[in-house]
């Protein structure tokens, strides 16, 4: 039976990387933070699995690595743990650091020492290219524009040495940003679609926003573990750009959203300084074309259909918020 550890299993992409595992009969492996309340929501329907097995650590505490690693060596092992939010690295970029990119030099050097046949994969970031104008194929500039991107840029970095120094199987995912009804509520895609479902049920009237000119490449976040695993599956370790390569503004997708929803955003949208960045990256777009080419990939939920089922998920929400409202005395 082939195994896998997950760290950042109760994220958004861990949880549907494991799931991808355990349907291909893979014993998984994830890596839960200690915190009082669960977060485990997003694994919640794959809890009872008997080939799922948490278990607690950190990506601050070596030691805790080092028997995850030990005690299971996994054929597989991908790092999806990290503090993700570029907006709160700024307020905290000493513990976004430690986590974010001295986390993966944690995980390489407890690979290196009980497990050094485990193949390693580093979720890195499009986020890298930070002010580098688009398209971002594997040999654009790097230069990341916030902590979250320069320790990011660090795990890269630290996966390449790793991989040239002691011959690891250790390789990048240079993934854009991605996307789902589960995407955490304080990134701008999802904080858009709860809005604008809860403002159409009439349980909100406003919806504060920073920058609406940045442009993303927003691909489905089921389609960005495929390509972890495509790309885990080569017989010679590489780092890849993982996205769409289509790009769209936050007021792209806002008017998206609204008009889906009947709605006209400017009638709700309110501008708050709080949510714009020190620094800004205007633009991120892939140019996966090496990874087509190589593994033959592409994404299989458009982007429309991704936005639509996001509204779908939301709305659902929305209408069980809303008959609470109306049964409380
Ligand atoms: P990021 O690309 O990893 O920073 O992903 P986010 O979803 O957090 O942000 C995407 C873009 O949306 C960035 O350029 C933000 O500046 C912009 N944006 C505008 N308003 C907001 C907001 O209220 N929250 C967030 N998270 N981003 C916002």
């Amino acid at each position: 039976m082939k195994s896998a550890c997950i760290t950042g299993i109760s994220g958004q992409t861990g949880s549907y990387l494991a799931e991808q595992l355990l349907e291909d009969g893979f014993k998984v492996y994830g890596l839960v933070r200690r915190s009082s309340t669960f977060g485990t929501e997003r694994i919640n329907h794959i809890y009872d699995n008997p080939n799922l097995e948490l278990v607690y650590g950190d990506l601050a505490d070596y030691s805790s690595l080092l028997s995850f690693i030990g005690d299971a060596k996994p054929d597989y092992f991908y790092n999806l743990g990290a503090m993700s939010h570029v907006r709160v690295s700024f307020d905290i970029p000493e513990y976004t650091f430690d986590v974010t990119g001295t986390g993966v030099l944690r995980c390489l050097e407890a690979i290196r020492k009980s497990s050094p046949k485990t193949k390693f994969l580093q979720a890195s970031s499009t986020e890298l290219f930070g002010s580098t104008p688009p398209p971002h194929n594997e040999t654009a500039p790097f230069h990341p524009r916030s902590p979250y991107g320069v320790a990011k840029l660090a795990g890269y970095w630290a996966t390449v040495n790793y991989r040239e120094a002691y011959g690891l199987f250790a390789v990048n995912s240079i993934s854009t940003n991605h996307e789902s009804a589960r995407r955490g509520e304080t990134f701008v895609t999802r904080k858009i679609t709860r809005a604008a479902t809860r403002i159409r049920l009439g349980l909100q009237e406003k919806l504060a926003l920073g920058n609406l000119e940045s442009k993303r490449d927003w691909v489905h976040a089921s389609d960005v573990t495929k390509a972890m695993r495509l790309i885990m599956d080569l017989n010679w370790a590489d780092d890849f750009v993982v996205g769409s390569g289509e790009m769209h503004s936050v007021q792209e997708f806002l008017e998206l959203v609204f008009s889906k929803l009947g709605l006209n955003w400017k009638e709700f949208v309110e501008f708050d300084p709080r949510f714009l960045r020190p620094s800004e990256v205007d633009a991120l777009c892939a140019d996966p074309s090496k990874l087509k080419k190589i593994t033959g990939w592409e994404p299989k939920i458009s982007f429309e259909k991704m936005v639509e089922d996001m509204i779908d998920h939301d709305m659902k929400l929305a209408e069980k918020e809303k008959l609470i409202e109306k049964n409380m005395p």
